[in-house]
């Protein structure tokens, strides 16, 4: 009795002193959690993107630079606010293809900071203003952009990178049903012409055989000169189903203006540069995009 008493004490000190031990292994990785790994976009549509490659891994923060309702980059100036958020970030993940004219002082500033460019791999639509850097508005290239920057947050931070790749295969597979889904609504559209707001379709447009016969304002905020608007209001008028694109983002006040010499018909195209802190927000507004177009070119 005695004996198996103290075997029984041994056996308690044993287990106490193991489970000593396994508690020491969790705090130790608590630790660890608390050095997460932070990355930093630096706009919408690659906070999405980023948030769908890195969702429900532990240890991994992921913060948008700009606000959710900023928009597009174009002449973005740096606040005192993103460059702290930068301060303390591991990694920094951009559009690239000269969306953040900032780009080059972060990487010559911050040589700490892993800079991620990740349309590195997208060739780009050049016109006579430069490269277009609007390329996540095709389905393909925003398929090809997740692959590069899970490719390269793999290199950066190989522990999590089976979790990385798997959370890109199955985005990249919702959005290959999405694609399918939009050219079976697309493709079979009469007339392919259209008239959009800003500088943000021809990526778009090429993926989906839409033909751009005018831009309203190339840039948001600048308004057409006269000699523009003549031009755009004589497309318009040539146009055989008059509709207009304008876009959530900006003031339409020279789309209407165009629609009420013309007669056409103002619609609205999401290029999803603003919106909801939701992983299927690109999904959604992709979806919407489709049934405006059938609706307008019908
Ligand atoms: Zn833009």
């Amino acid at each position: 009795m005695k004996k198996i008493l103290s075997l029984l004490l041994c056996l308690t000190v044993l287990t106490l002193f193991s489970g000593c031990a396994n508690d020491k292994e969790t705090t130790s990785n608590n630790t660890e959690n608390t050095n997460e790994l932070k990355i930093v976009t630096s706009f919408y549509p690659i906070y999405i993107e980023t948030i769908n490659i890195t969702k429900g891994i532990d240890g991994v923060v992921v913060e948008n630079m700009t606000k959710p309702q900023t928009g597009c980059l174009h002449d973005y100036q740096m606040t005192p606010a993103d460059m702290k958020k930068l301060e303390n970030a591991n990694i920094f993940i951009a559009n690239g293809a000269g969306m953040e004219s900032f780009l080059e002082d972060i990487i010559n500033n911050q040589k700490q900071l892993h800079v991620i460019d990740s349309s590195a791999n997208i060739p780009l639509l050049i016109d006579e203003h430069g490269e277009n850097p609007h390329v996540w508005v095709s389905i393909s290239n925003c398929i090809t952009q997740v692959e590069t920057i899970t490719e390269e947050l793999s290199k950066i931070d190989p522990n999590h990178a089976d979790q990385y790749h798997k959370n890109a295969e199955d985005y990249i597979a919702r959005l290959k049903d999405l694609q399918n889904e939009m050219h079976a609504a697309i493709d079979p559209l009469p007339n392919k012409k259209i008239v959009t707001f800003h500088e943000a379709f021809p990526y778009f447009a090429e993926e989906f055989n839409l033909d751009i016969v005018g831009v309203i304002e190339r840039e948001p905020g600048t308004a057409p000169t006269p000699t523009e608007l003549t031009d755009i209001i004589s497309q318009v008028k040539n146009l055989p189903t008059k509709a207009l694109f304008a876009e959530p983002q900006y003031s339409s006040t020279a789309a209407e203006a165009i629609a009420n010499e013309t007669g056409a018909k103002i619609y609205t195209l999401d290029p999803v540069v603003t919106g909801k802190d939701d992983p299927d927000a690109y999904i959604k507004a992709m979806q919407e995009n489709a049934k405006t177009l059938q609706e307008a070119l019908k």
